[in-house]
C-alpha cells in the first residue's frame, strides 16, 4: 500500500504540476470543469477494481451487489433531474454514447442529418473521418452567414430533401439555443428519428435555464463532464421503445465492463446538480459568457466580433474573421497571460481548421470556481486586451489581472499534493 509518490515519482510529479496547473491558471475552454472533491474520491476508489457487465439485477459477474445500488441511483438521479422514460449510465465517453445510439437505431448506409463541424457541431454528429461520418451517409446543415443562427426552415429544406433516418440536434462550440419543438416536427414530417445531444448544455438544462430537450426526442445523449461538472462519461436518455435496443448497443453491442467507479461520480454529480447551489452556478456562468460577449463588444476596433452578437449559453466565441491575429495566435496570447482556451473555427471561416478565424471561451469552469458576474466583466475586458493590437506593451499588466483572479479563487484547496516532497 505505498504511496503514489513512491511507486511512480514521475506521474506523481505529473499530477502535482496538473493540480498546480489547474490553481494557478483559469480554465476557459468551454467543454471542461472541476469536479467536486465527492466525485474525486469516486473516482480514486476502489469500485475501479469491480466488473459489472450487465446492467443492475441483471450482471454477468457475481458480487455486483453493491455496484448495482450505485449505479440504479444514477439511473433514477437522472431520469429525476430530466426526464425520460429509460437511461443508460454506462458509455465511457460522449463520443461512446453517440455510437451506441448510431449502432442501435440505425443501420450503416442510412442518411443522418447533423449540424457541420466547422459550424460548431461535433465530429460524432457525421464528421468524415469519425465513424459517424464512415459508416452513415450524411446530410450535413449548417448556420445562416448573416445571422450565425440555425435557420429552422433551412433545417426543413435539407431535410425533405434528403429524407434522413434521423436527425441529429446538438453542438459543441454555438452560442444559441435549439428550437427542439421545431426540430421534433421537420423529424416527424420525412419521419427521422431525433437525437439531441446536449453534452455541452446538459448542466444549464438541469437548472433549468435552459430547454429540456428530452420530451421532445427519440433519444438524448450527453456528457457528464462539461457543463454538468461530473466526471468524464457519457449517459442516453430515450424512450421506452428504444431501451432495449440502446442497452444492448451499448453492452455488449460497444462495451465491455462499466467504469463502476465513473458512475458513482455521475450519481454524485446528477445528486448535486439537482441543488440550489448548482442552479445558482449555472445562473452565473451564463451571466457571466454575456459579460464576456459584452466586453469584446464594447472596445471596437481591431476586427473583434463574436459569433451572433452574444449568447445564451455558456460559452462566446470570438470571431477574428476580420482581424490580423488568428485563433492560433489568439489561443497561444491568452495561455501566455494565464488563459486556457481553444481556438475553433467560425462558420465561413477563410483559415484552415488548424489554425481557424475563432476562440471559444467558456465560463462553466470558473463558474465553478466561484467568480461572479463582476469578474467575468473584467475577464472579458482582459482578453479583449490579448486580442487588441497594442498586446504587447499590455502583456505583463494582463497577466497580472488573471493571477489576481485566480489567486482570490483558491481551487482545491484542502486538497494535498501527492509527491511526498
Ligand atoms: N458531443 C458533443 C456535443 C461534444 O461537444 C463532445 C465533446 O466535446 C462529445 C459529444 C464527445 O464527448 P467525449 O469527449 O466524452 O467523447
Amino acid at each position: 500500500e505505498r504511496p503514489l509518490a513512491d511507486v511512480d515519482p514521475e506521474i506523481a510529479a505529473v499530477l502535482d504540476d496538473e493540480l498546480g496547473r489547474q490553481r494557478q491558471t483559469l480554465e476557459m475552454i468551454a467543454s471542461e470543469n472541476f469536479v467536486p472533491r465527492a466525485v474525486l474520491e469516486c473516482q480514486g476508489s476502489v469500485l475501479t477494481n469491480k466488473y459489472a457487465e450487465g446492467y443492475p439485477g441483471k450482471r454477468y459477474y457475481g458480487g455486483c451487489e453493491f455496484v448495482d445500488r450505485s449505479e440504479q441511483l444514477a439511473i433514477d438521479r437522472a431520469k429525476g433531474l430530466f426526464g425520460g422514460d429509460h437511461v443508460n449510465v454506462q458509455p465511457h465517453s460522449g463520443a461512446q454514447a453517440n455510437a451506441a445510439v448510431y449502432h442501435a437505431l440505425l443501420e450503416p448506409g442510412d442518411r443522418i442529418m447533423g449540424l457541420r463541424l466547422d459550424h460548431g457541431g461535433h465530429l460524432t454528429h457525421g464528421m468524415r473521418l469519425n465513424v459517424s461520418g464512415r459508416l452513415y451517409d450524411v446530410a450535413p446543415y449548417g448556420v445562416q452567414e448573416e445571422t450565425g443562427l440555425i435557420d429552422m426552415s433551412e433545417v426543413a429544406r435539407i431535410a425533405r430533401e434528403a429524407r434522413p433516418r434521423m436527425i441529429v440536434a446538438g453542438w459543441s462550440a454555438y452560442p444559441r439555443q435549439l428550437d427542439f419543438a421545431r426540430f421534433r416536427e421537420i423529424a416527424d414530417e420525412v419521419g427521422a428519428l431525433l437525437m439531441v445531444d446536449m453534452a455541452h448544455f446538459a448542466g444549464l438544462v438541469a437548472a433549468g435555464l435552459h430547454p429540456n430537450p428530452v420530451p421532445h426526442a427519440d433519444v438524448v445523449t450527453t456528457t457528464i463532464h462539461k457543463t454538468l461538472g461530473g466526471p468524464r462519461g457519457g449517459m442516453i436518455i430515450c424512450r421506452e421503445r428504444h431501451a432495449r435496443t440502446v442497452d444492448t448497443a451499448v453492452f455488449p453491442g460497444q462495451q465491455g465492463g462499466p467504469l463502476e467507479h465513473a458512475i458513482a461520480g455521475k450519481a454524485v454529480a446528477l445528486r448535486l446538480a439537482a441543488s440550489t447551489e448548482f442552479r445558482e452556478r449555472q445562473q452565473r456562468t451564463i451571466a457571466g459568457a454575456r459579460a464576456i460577449a459584452a466586453a469584446l463588444l464594447h472596445a471596437r476596433g481591431d476586427g473583434v466580433g463574436v459569433w451572433s452578437g452574444g449568447t445564451d449559453v455558456h460559452l462566446v466565441v470570438a470571431d477574428l474573421r476580420d482581424s490580423a491575429l488568428d485563433g492560433r495566435q489568439a489561443e497561444d496570447r491568452l495561455h501566455e497571460i494565464g488563459i486556457t482556451a481553444n481556438r475553433n473555427a467560425v462558420p465561413f471561416d477563410p483559415r484552415p481548421p488548424m489554425v481557424s478565424s475563432g476562440v471559444r471561451i467558456g465560463t462553466a469552469a470558473l463558474a465553478t470556481r466561484g467568480l461572479q458576474e463582476r469578474d467575468f466583466a473584467e475577464l472579458g475586458a482582459v482578453v479583449r486586451g490579448a486580442l487588441g493590437s497594442d498586446f504587447d506593451e499590455r502583456r505583463e499588466e494582463l497577466r497580472e489581472r488573471c493571477a489576481s483572479i485566480a489567486a482570490r479563487y483558491p481551487l482545491y484547496a484542502t486538497l494535498a499534493a501527492t509527491a511526498a516532497a
